[in-house]
């Protein structure tokens, strides 16, 4: 047993340190009373290692923009590196959500795909390819995600089918507002969106409406 010189007390386990004094502690250690979170170790590592090099980045491409005044076509008459420092933003929010046990919920996942959808709108914006982004990228995008969310829900065996199907009722809503507001001129990839998204919803209704129903009285206390 390890004890502290300073204390007079007797420490059990391998600790170096006491836990008193923080002074180094003499005498054989015995085995460690708690496990070693390795894993945690190896991830926390890595997440500082990715955090840096995102640091290095942004200082670089803040630096090459402001300080040297170098320009990136075609993006000559505004300041890139914001650019870069908001993808970077965008892309640290996605790790934060790989390094965070317990919080991959439909919801976090979705609120993603739709910050990267509008970062890549505010470049396409200064590049000058936001209509190719409005038109189709937009829709496949929400397409996709009201595809996987509703296959996630259809397959989930963990009770999270709720979530994944009031999740997809949210996003279901953006085919309809676009098409309210372009009418006739509504690109066609919204409409497809629009019409997978009502069969999505018929799909979720004839499937799992009983569920749903259910849920809701659950929540309602009718
Ligand atoms: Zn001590």
């Amino acid at each position: 047993m390890k004890n502290c010189p300073y204390c007079k007390i007797e420490v059990g386990g391998n600790l170096r340190k006491c836990p008193l004094c923080q002074s180094k502690l003499n005498g054989e250690g015995e085995k460690a009373y708690f496990p070693m979170q390795t894993t945690l170790k190896i991830k926390s590592f890595f997440y500082k290692l990715q955090l840096f090099i995102v640091w290095i980045a942004v200082i670089w491409s803040v630096g090459m923009d402001f300080l040297l005044h170098l320009k990136v076509w075609p993006l000559d008459n505004i300041h890139w590196s914001l650019l870069v420092a908001l993808w970077l933003i965008v892309f640290e929010f996605g790790i934060m959500r790989l390094f965070k046990k317990g919080i991959s919920s439909a919801r976090i996942m979705t609120l993603f795909v739709f910050l990267v959808l509008l970062v890549l709108m505010i470049t396409a914006y200064y590049v000058g390819h936001l209509r190719l982004v409005l038109d189709w990228v937009a829709p496949i995008v929400v397409m996709g995600t009201l595809i996987a969310n509703y296959a996630l829900a259809m397959l989930d065996k963990n009770g999270n089918a709720m979530i994944y199907l009031l999740t997809n009722l949210v996003v279901g809503i953006l085919p309809y507002i676009v098409f309210y507001f372009a009418e006739r001129d509504c690109p066609i990839c919204w409409i497809v969106c629009l019409m997978v998204s009502v069969i999505l919803f018929v799909g979720a209704v004839i499937f799992k409406g009983r569920e749903v129903a259910g849920e809701i009285q659950r929540r309602l206390n009718v």
